[in-house]
């Protein structure tokens, strides 16, 4: 594999027009290409038969069109599917697509591994091996699409995989960039969810940047509880993280959401419930309750059936919108926090 080949799904259009001229070629070329490679999905450029024979013949040589490879597929009782790809290093990522009609939402990932170590999480426990690069990110997608076939589409996009999206910023505007283009795949950002853990200073670009929805992984209302689950809050603990939520630019109608994992005995109690409430006083915000989905290398468990009711009743009580996620795909360990690829060693 020749190492100075580009990856062309890391370009969005202006980045695009700016390659398409160093290699000395008319700029009108770039939305060409974007048109073939986003509007058609094209897997090949012998598909494009409107580019000169010489043009295509140099981008098939000096570019990587499909940076990743799928390796495997399995499909859960409930519809969902969990993929795998294996990326030109040979690093596995994993993707997921849920079905859940009229809607069809792509999980994406963003990093190989992850580096924050949350207790709870599967994937933590494998540890940061890199960033993805904006193609491989985009091409989950693109990859996806075309397992389910053309006719079907893709209706969603949560960035709730592996990895934690904001901890690789340039590399998530730019595939943002390209999957919200119209001349691109076309999303509306309304359909379109960044999930983070809550890294205070690349949350205030994104919201400066993109109006994509933002999810926020909290799953504490105190500092203590927080800090043991999430190594990540004393860097920004909740005081900062509010405020950061708080001052989050949103064009009227939308809210953040609140991703609150509910683990047995450690943050399910009534007032557990009542402290969240009054942490989430002033934000513009609806909650999003998870029971957790066990693993035996985890140390938790899932609280029962009645607790999570009455966790979810008394937020309702207090006016804030709160609906508890189903988890899907869980027989085949593609639900949150499930996500695991073996890695190659290196
Ligand atoms: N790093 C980002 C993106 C991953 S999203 C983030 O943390 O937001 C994955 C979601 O699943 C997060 O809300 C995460 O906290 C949650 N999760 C992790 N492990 C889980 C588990 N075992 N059961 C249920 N949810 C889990």
């Amino acid at each position: 594999m020749r190492e100075d080949r580009v990856f062309i799904k890391d370009f969005p259009l202006k980045a695009l027009e700016a390659w398409v001229a160093s290699i000395g070629e008319r700029p009108f070329r770039a939305r060409q290409i974007f048109r073939h490679v986003y509007g058609r999905l094209i897997r090949s450029w012998n598909e494009c038969s409107d580019l000169p024979k010489a043009f295509r013949t140099q981008l098939e040589y000096g570019t990587i069109l499909n940076p990743l490879e799928r390796v495997g597929t399995e499909e859960g009782s409930d519809g969902t599917r969990k993929f795998v790809f294996r990326l030109h290093d040979g690093h596995l990522i994993e993707s997921v697509l849920i079905p859940d009609p009229p809607r069809l939402t792509a999980c994406l990932s963003s990093q190989v591994g992850c580096a924050l170590a949350c207790r709870f999480c599967l994937t933590g426990t494998m540890g940061f091996k890199r960033h993805l690069r904006t193609a491989e990110i985009v091409d989950q997608l693109i990859q996806m699409q075309h397992a389910v076939g053309l006719h079907q589409r893709i209706t969603n996009i949560v960035f709730m995989g592996m990895g934690e999206p904001l901890a690789n910023e340039e590399a998530l505007l730019n595939s943002l960039q390209i999957l919200l283009a119209p001349e691109g795949l076309g999303f509306s950002h309304r359909r379109v969810t960044v999930s983070t853990v809550g890294l205070v200073p690349p949350m205030e670009r994104l919201g400066r940047e993109s109006p994509v929805n933002l999810a926020v992984s909290l799953h504490a209302a105190d500092d203590d509880t927080r800090s043991r689950l999430m190594p990540i809050n004393r860097t920004y603990p909740l005081a900062a993280l509010m405020e950061a939520c708080r001052a989050y630019p949103m064009p009227s109608r939308k809210r953040i959401t609140f991703e609150y994992l509910l683990l047995k005995g450690v943050n399910d109690r009534p007032e557990d419930a009542r402290r969240l409430v009054k942490l989430l006083s002033f934000v513009r915000c609806k909650v999003n309750l998870i029971p957790f989905n066990p693993h035996p290398s985890l140390p938790f468990e899932r609280p029962s059936e009645e607790s999570v009711a009455a966790f979810q009743h008394i937020l309702q009580q207090a006016h804030l919108a709160a609906t508890i996620r189903q988890s899907r795909g869980a027989d085949i360990r593609a639900a949150c926090g499930q996500l695991a690829a073996r890695m190659v060693s290196s």
